[in-house]
């Protein structure tokens, strides 16, 4: 008997030509994901199978499994020779801590097998209820746990009770590199979460404003950006000095556009990083309405600086949807830490809600916008996470 680990891939994208690109994409990122660890990786027609670990990192390739984009489940399963005294050697300890109601599932590839695979699950289910009966009842149709018994044609069994959800979505890579403007906020890094699951490389943009906002606050960012970048296997962070050009709007622009502005130049910097650095799109947190700068008037006006298309994963949820994946990804209480964002610094008693493009324009035109960004993208720090 020996351990495995079933690893399941969305079967949507495996139906069309393309099934084979996917599938290796993930199985590179899988590799990827368990680099310093001992295992082998085997293809089962569209499944993998991860074998040959230590029984000391189990516990840790199963982590580090649920946050690879494009596996759907995992299950982690034992391997035996098809013959009816071993599989039930299995099956009975798996059944130790289940209670309620169970059934066995036999899938019988292996038709040499002389028992079929519902005379095998029922002679397999009197087994256990002889052992655990006090515990457990049989249920066919609406079971509480599922024993599920998969005969391969190599005369190898495999046993599993457990499927456990992983992020689903598609490998990494599959749809392109987007660059997410992180903050350090509840939001953008679960935008950035949401984005990966697409199949969507993130590299990161962080406008910091030293000495208004410290290094704590910058530290934070590359705590989150460490959590995301497990997501995206792997993360560029670009932290790009704001000071300068948010001292500039300060000094010469309406007090009330501070936020509009400053968000217009967080996009064309953004948009540039991009560019140079094979971006294709800009991933916001924004949700419309949650806060004057995210009305549709300032989202229009932050948006007409670039043409690259910005995607914004949060626009229609609620506060607390938001904060429910971000409690799921970890991220939540790294982003409620106290700290000050670039947006706290400077910000105007009364923040334009609806700003009006044309005053943007004249009040805009008293910097020079060029040169400022020209400054800011020539001495950006680059971390690699
Ligand atoms: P978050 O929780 O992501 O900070 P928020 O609700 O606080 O979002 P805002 O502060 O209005 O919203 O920011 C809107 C979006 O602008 C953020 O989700 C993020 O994508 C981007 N953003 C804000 N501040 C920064 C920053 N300092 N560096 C990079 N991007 C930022
Ligand atoms: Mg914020």
């Amino acid at each position: 008997m020996k351990k495995i680990i079933i690893v399941r891939v969305c079967e949507i994208f495996l139906k069309g030509k393309n099934r084979f690109y996917f599938v290796n994409l993930l199985e590179e990122h899988i590799k990827k994901a368990l680099t310093g660890f001992k295992f082998n990786l085997s293809k089962l027609q569209m499944r993998f199978l991860v074998e040959d670990f230590l029984e000391s990192d189990y516990q840790k390739i199963v982590e580090k499994l649920k946050k690879v984009c494009g596996i759907h489940t995992i299950s982690p399963a034992v391997v035996v020779d098809s013959d009816y005294q071993k599989i039930k050697e299995c099956v009975i300890p798996m059944c130790e801590n289940l209670f309620g109601t169970f059934k066995i599932e036999t899938n019988r590839a292996d038709k040499s097998f002389p028992i079929p695979s519902v005379e095998l699950s029922r002679m397999l289910g009197g087994d256990v209820l002889s052992v655990y009966g006090k515990n457990l009842t049989v249920d066919v149709k609406k079971p509480e746990h599922v024993v599920k018994i998969d005969m391969r044609e190599n005369g190898k069994s495999l046993i599993y009770t457990q499927v456990i959800k992983c992020v689903g979505g598609m490998p990494i890579g599959s749809s392109g590199h987007g660059f997410l403007m992180l903050s350090g906020g509840i939001d953008s890094p679960v935008a950035g979460y949401m984005i990966c699951k697409r199949g969507m490389k993130l590299s990161s943009v962080h406008f910091h404003s030293y000495p208004y906002t410290g290094e704590a606050a910058k530290e934070k960012v590359v705590t989150l950006g460490k959590m995301i970048s497990e997501y995206s296997a792997g993360m560029t962070l670009y932290v790009v000095k704001f000071t300068k050009i948010q001292e500039a709007i300060h000094e010469r622009c309406a007090e009330d556009l501070m936020i509009t502005m400053m968000r217009r130049f967080m996009m064309r910097i953004t948009e540039r990083l991009a560019l140079k650095h094979g971006g294709q799109a800009i991933i916001t947190g924004e949700s419309l309405g949650q806060v004057a700068s995210q009305t549709v008037e300032s989202i229009t006006s932050s948006n007409s600086v670039v043409s690259m298309p910005v995607f914004r994963p949060l626009i229609a949820f609620d506060k607390l949807e938001t904060i429910e994946i971000a409690e799921k990804i970890g991220t939540y209480e790294t982003s409620i830490l106290p700290y000050e964002d670039c947006c706290t610094v400077f910000l105007p008693k009364y923040p334009a809600i609806k700003p009006k493009m044309d005053r943007i324009l004249k009040e805009e035109a008293r910097l020079d916008v060029e040169s400022l960004i020209e400054e800011a993208l020539s001495d950006v720090e680059i971390i690699h996470l």
